[in-house]
Protein backbone atom coordinates (compact mmCIF):
# COMPACT_ATOMS: atom_id res chain seq x y z
CA UNK A 1 0.00 0.00 0.00
CA UNK A 2 0.93 3.50 -0.85
CA UNK A 3 0.42 6.82 1.42
CA UNK A 4 1.21 9.82 -0.03
CA UNK A 5 1.83 12.68 2.79
CA UNK A 6 1.37 16.56 1.78
CA UNK A 7 2.81 18.44 4.41
CA UNK A 8 4.88 22.04 4.86
CA UNK A 9 7.12 20.07 7.43
CA UNK A 10 8.19 16.52 5.86
CA UNK A 11 11.68 16.33 7.88
CA UNK A 12 9.05 15.21 10.68
CA UNK A 13 8.20 11.93 9.34
CA UNK A 14 12.05 11.06 9.14
CA UNK A 15 13.05 9.87 12.41
CA UNK A 16 9.34 8.60 12.35
CA UNK A 17 10.25 6.35 9.66
CA UNK A 18 13.35 4.75 10.77
CA UNK A 19 12.39 4.14 14.44
CA UNK A 20 10.85 0.97 15.76
CA UNK A 21 9.12 -2.25 15.08
CA UNK A 22 7.25 -0.34 12.28
CA UNK A 23 10.65 0.78 9.85
CA UNK A 24 10.44 -2.63 8.80
CA UNK A 25 7.44 -2.06 6.98
CA UNK A 26 8.51 1.42 5.47
CA UNK A 27 11.72 0.50 4.91
CA UNK A 28 10.54 -2.93 2.94
CA UNK A 29 7.80 -0.40 1.42
CA UNK A 30 5.05 -3.00 2.59
CA UNK A 31 4.12 0.64 3.50
CA UNK A 32 5.33 2.66 1.47
CA UNK A 33 5.36 6.55 2.18
CA UNK A 34 5.93 9.34 0.12
CA UNK A 35 6.63 12.70 0.77
CA UNK A 36 5.24 16.22 -0.53
CA UNK A 37 6.03 19.82 0.04
CA UNK A 38 3.45 22.07 -1.05
CA UNK A 39 5.74 24.48 -1.01
CA UNK A 40 7.56 22.82 -3.90
CA UNK A 41 4.96 23.64 -6.22
CA UNK A 42 4.28 27.78 -4.93
CA UNK A 43 4.74 29.93 -7.21
CA UNK A 44 7.12 32.94 -6.89
CA UNK A 45 10.50 34.06 -4.87
CA UNK A 46 8.55 33.58 -1.47
CA UNK A 47 7.18 30.27 -2.62
CA UNK A 48 4.16 30.92 -0.19
CA UNK A 49 1.83 28.66 0.87
CA UNK A 50 -0.29 30.54 2.92
CA UNK A 51 -2.21 33.94 3.10
CA UNK A 52 -4.65 35.88 5.17
CA UNK A 53 -7.58 34.95 6.23
CA UNK A 54 -10.32 36.86 4.34
CA UNK A 55 -13.01 38.28 6.99
CA UNK A 56 -10.11 38.72 8.89
CA UNK A 57 -9.13 37.39 12.10
CA UNK A 58 -5.86 35.58 13.40
CA UNK A 59 -3.44 33.41 11.64
CA UNK A 60 -3.19 31.90 7.83
CA UNK A 61 -5.05 29.84 5.72
CA UNK A 62 -3.06 27.46 3.63
CA UNK A 63 -3.47 28.57 -0.33
CA UNK A 64 -5.61 26.19 -2.34
CA UNK A 65 -3.20 26.47 -5.42
CA UNK A 66 -0.19 24.72 -4.47
CA UNK A 67 -2.06 22.19 -1.91
CA UNK A 68 -4.08 21.52 -5.63
CA UNK A 69 -0.89 21.30 -7.52
CA UNK A 70 0.92 18.80 -5.37
CA UNK A 71 -2.08 16.93 -5.17
CA UNK A 72 -2.23 16.84 -9.12
CA UNK A 73 1.60 15.81 -9.03
CA UNK A 74 0.49 12.66 -6.55
CA UNK A 75 -2.43 12.02 -8.76
CA UNK A 76 0.00 11.41 -12.03
CA UNK A 77 2.21 8.92 -10.60
CA UNK A 78 -0.68 6.99 -8.51
CA UNK A 79 -2.34 4.67 -10.92
CA UNK A 80 -5.18 3.58 -8.32
CA UNK A 81 -8.21 6.44 -7.26
CA UNK A 82 -6.40 7.04 -3.95
CA UNK A 83 -8.73 8.55 -1.56
CA UNK A 84 -7.79 12.12 -0.16
CA UNK A 85 -8.21 12.48 3.29
CA UNK A 86 -7.69 15.51 5.47
CA UNK A 87 -6.59 15.61 9.33
CA UNK A 88 -9.16 17.37 10.95
CA UNK A 89 -11.09 18.20 14.12
CA UNK A 90 -13.75 18.36 11.58
CA UNK A 91 -13.22 14.96 10.74
CA UNK A 92 -14.78 11.32 11.88
CA UNK A 93 -12.66 10.06 14.99
CA UNK A 94 -10.09 7.80 14.30
CA UNK A 95 -10.30 4.01 15.93
CA UNK A 96 -9.55 0.55 15.64
CA UNK A 97 -12.43 -0.56 12.95
CA UNK A 98 -11.15 3.14 10.99
CA UNK A 99 -7.35 1.59 11.04
CA UNK A 100 -9.04 -1.71 10.01
CA UNK A 101 -10.25 -0.43 6.92
CA UNK A 102 -7.49 1.63 6.05
CA UNK A 103 -4.65 -1.16 6.49
CA UNK A 104 -6.79 -3.65 4.06
CA UNK A 105 -6.75 -0.76 1.42
CA UNK A 106 -4.61 0.37 -1.38
CA UNK A 107 -3.43 3.10 0.86
CA UNK A 108 -4.34 7.16 0.54
CA UNK A 109 -3.07 10.75 0.18
CA UNK A 110 -2.96 12.72 3.45
CA UNK A 111 -3.42 15.88 3.91
CA UNK A 112 -1.74 17.57 6.59
CA UNK A 113 -3.10 21.21 7.82
CA UNK A 114 -1.27 24.08 9.04
CA UNK A 115 -1.77 27.23 10.54
CA UNK A 116 -5.62 27.85 11.07
CA UNK A 117 -6.44 25.27 8.84
CA UNK A 118 -6.29 25.24 4.61
CA UNK A 119 -8.72 27.07 2.32
CA UNK A 120 -12.52 25.35 2.20
CA UNK A 121 -12.75 25.62 -1.88
CA UNK A 122 -9.83 22.52 -2.08
CA UNK A 123 -11.41 20.68 0.74
CA UNK A 124 -14.34 21.08 -0.91
CA UNK A 125 -13.30 19.96 -4.69
CA UNK A 126 -10.69 17.38 -3.62
CA UNK A 127 -11.29 15.86 -0.23
CA UNK A 128 -13.22 12.37 0.44
CA UNK A 129 -12.74 12.14 4.25
CA UNK A 130 -12.04 13.88 6.83
CA UNK A 131 -10.57 12.08 9.63
CA UNK A 132 -9.70 13.66 13.96
CA UNK A 133 -7.68 12.07 16.83
CA UNK A 134 -9.89 13.45 18.84
CA UNK A 135 -11.64 16.46 20.63
CA UNK A 136 -8.26 18.48 20.99
CA UNK A 137 -6.38 20.77 18.79
CA UNK A 138 -2.95 20.17 16.95
CA UNK A 139 -0.52 22.73 15.61
CA UNK A 140 -0.51 20.63 12.45
CA UNK A 141 -2.19 17.53 11.13
CA UNK A 142 1.70 15.78 11.08
CA UNK A 143 0.83 14.08 14.13
CA UNK A 144 -2.04 12.97 13.25
CA UNK A 145 -0.68 11.39 9.58
CA UNK A 146 1.91 9.48 11.63
CA UNK A 147 -0.88 8.41 14.29
CA UNK A 148 -2.47 7.00 11.36
CA UNK A 149 0.75 5.52 9.52
CA UNK A 150 1.80 3.65 12.72
CA UNK A 151 -1.78 2.20 13.78
CA UNK A 152 -1.94 0.87 9.77
CA UNK A 153 1.59 -0.34 9.85
CA UNK A 154 1.29 -2.41 12.66
CA UNK A 155 -1.54 -4.47 11.59
CA UNK A 156 0.71 -5.61 8.74
CA UNK A 157 1.45 -9.31 8.55
CA UNK A 158 4.86 -9.67 9.84
CA UNK A 159 5.58 -6.39 11.07
CA UNK A 160 5.01 -7.10 15.11
CA UNK A 161 8.09 -9.30 15.77
CA UNK A 162 5.73 -11.82 17.28
CA UNK A 163 3.63 -12.79 14.19
CA UNK A 164 0.15 -11.03 14.62
CA UNK A 165 0.57 -10.16 18.23
CA UNK A 166 -1.44 -7.23 17.53
CA UNK A 167 -4.34 -9.58 17.64
CA UNK A 168 -3.95 -9.64 21.56
CA UNK A 169 -4.24 -5.77 21.87
CA UNK A 170 -6.69 -3.29 23.05
CA UNK A 171 -9.85 -3.15 20.57
CA UNK A 172 -9.17 -6.14 18.18
CA UNK A 173 -12.22 -8.50 17.35
CA UNK A 174 -9.57 -11.46 17.85
CA UNK A 175 -10.39 -10.40 21.29
CA UNK A 176 -13.65 -9.47 21.22
CA UNK A 177 -12.88 -5.65 21.13
CA UNK A 178 -11.88 -5.80 24.95
CA UNK A 179 -9.15 -3.40 25.92
CA UNK A 180 -5.89 -5.12 27.02
CA UNK A 181 -5.06 -7.17 30.57
CA UNK A 182 -2.46 -5.63 32.55
CA UNK A 183 1.52 -7.02 31.82
CA UNK A 184 3.94 -7.97 34.33
CA UNK A 185 7.57 -9.08 34.00
CA UNK A 186 10.56 -9.68 36.06
CA UNK A 187 11.64 -9.03 38.55
CA UNK A 188 8.85 -11.43 40.20
CA UNK A 189 9.02 -9.30 43.49
CA UNK A 190 9.71 -5.59 43.08
CA UNK A 191 9.15 -2.69 46.01
CA UNK A 192 7.24 -6.02 47.95
CA UNK A 193 4.86 -6.09 44.88
CA UNK A 194 4.28 -9.58 43.69
CA UNK A 195 3.64 -10.94 40.12
CA UNK A 196 -0.13 -12.60 39.43
CA UNK A 197 0.42 -16.22 41.10
CA UNK A 198 -1.62 -17.42 37.88
CA UNK A 199 1.07 -15.72 35.36
CA UNK A 200 3.78 -17.68 36.73
CA UNK A 201 1.67 -20.82 37.19
CA UNK A 202 3.09 -22.23 33.61
CA UNK A 203 -0.86 -23.34 33.43
CA UNK A 204 -1.49 -22.11 29.67
CA UNK A 205 -5.59 -22.74 30.71
CA UNK A 206 -5.33 -20.82 33.58
CA UNK A 207 -3.17 -17.93 32.75
CA UNK A 208 -5.76 -17.28 29.56
CA UNK A 209 -8.35 -17.49 31.98
CA UNK A 210 -6.64 -14.63 34.24
CA UNK A 211 -6.15 -12.66 31.15
CA UNK A 212 -9.79 -12.95 30.03
CA UNK A 213 -11.09 -11.59 33.51
CA UNK A 214 -8.85 -9.14 33.60
CA UNK A 215 -9.62 -7.58 30.23
CA UNK A 216 -13.35 -7.96 31.01
CA UNK A 217 -12.76 -6.61 34.03
CA UNK A 218 -10.85 -3.73 33.06
CA UNK A 219 -13.06 -3.17 30.47
CA UNK A 220 -16.05 -3.65 31.84
CA UNK A 221 -14.58 -0.16 34.67
CA UNK A 222 -13.14 1.86 32.38
CA UNK A 223 -15.25 1.42 28.51
CA UNK A 224 -19.01 -0.30 29.35
CA UNK A 225 -19.52 0.30 25.86
CA UNK A 226 -17.80 -2.06 24.83
CA UNK A 227 -18.68 -4.81 26.74
CA UNK A 228 -22.28 -3.76 25.56
CA UNK A 229 -20.90 -4.08 22.17
CA UNK A 230 -19.05 -7.76 22.28
CA UNK A 231 -22.60 -8.36 24.49
CA UNK A 232 -25.15 -7.64 21.52
CA UNK A 233 -22.06 -9.34 19.26
CA UNK A 234 -22.77 -12.64 20.87
CA UNK A 235 -19.28 -12.84 21.88
CA UNK A 236 -19.25 -13.03 26.06
CA UNK A 237 -19.56 -17.05 27.09
CA UNK A 238 -21.57 -17.97 30.24
CA UNK A 239 -17.74 -17.60 32.16
CA UNK A 240 -17.40 -14.24 31.00
CA UNK A 241 -21.02 -13.22 32.27
CA UNK A 242 -20.41 -15.15 35.62
CA UNK A 243 -17.56 -12.92 36.20
CA UNK A 244 -18.94 -9.56 35.13
CA UNK A 245 -21.92 -10.93 37.53
CA UNK A 246 -19.47 -10.91 39.99
CA UNK A 247 -18.13 -7.42 39.25
CA UNK A 248 -21.59 -5.54 39.45
N1 LIG B 1 -8.68 26.16 13.07
C1 LIG B 1 -8.80 24.74 13.16
C2 LIG B 1 -7.54 24.09 13.75
C3 LIG B 1 -6.33 24.23 12.89
S1 LIG B 1 -4.96 23.41 13.59
C4 LIG B 1 -9.96 24.40 14.08
O1 LIG B 1 -10.19 25.14 15.04
O2 LIG B 1 -10.63 23.37 13.86
C5 LIG B 1 -3.95 23.12 12.16
C6 LIG B 1 -4.06 21.76 11.53
O3 LIG B 1 -3.78 20.75 12.49
C7 LIG B 1 -5.43 21.39 10.97
O4 LIG B 1 -5.61 21.90 9.69
C8 LIG B 1 -5.35 19.87 10.96
O5 LIG B 1 -4.73 19.37 9.79
C9 LIG B 1 -4.48 19.56 12.16
N2 LIG B 1 -5.27 19.16 13.33
C10 LIG B 1 -5.54 19.91 14.42
N3 LIG B 1 -6.26 19.24 15.31
C11 LIG B 1 -6.47 18.00 14.81
C12 LIG B 1 -7.16 16.85 15.25
N4 LIG B 1 -7.81 16.82 16.42
N5 LIG B 1 -7.15 15.75 14.48
C13 LIG B 1 -6.52 15.77 13.27
N6 LIG B 1 -5.85 16.83 12.80
C14 LIG B 1 -5.83 17.94 13.54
Amino acid sequence: MRFDVITLFPELFAPFLVSGVTRRAYETRQVDVRLWNPRDFAEGNYKRVDDRPFGGGPGMVMMPVPLAKCLAAIKAERADPAPVVLFSPVGDRLDHAGVERWSAGQGAVLVCGRYEGIDQRFIDRHVDVQVSLGDFVLSGGEIAAMALLDAVARLQPGVLGDEDSHQFDSFNPALDGLLDCPHYTRPEEWEGLGAPAELLSGHHARIERWRRDRRLEITARRRPDLIDRARAQGRLTPADEALLAKLA
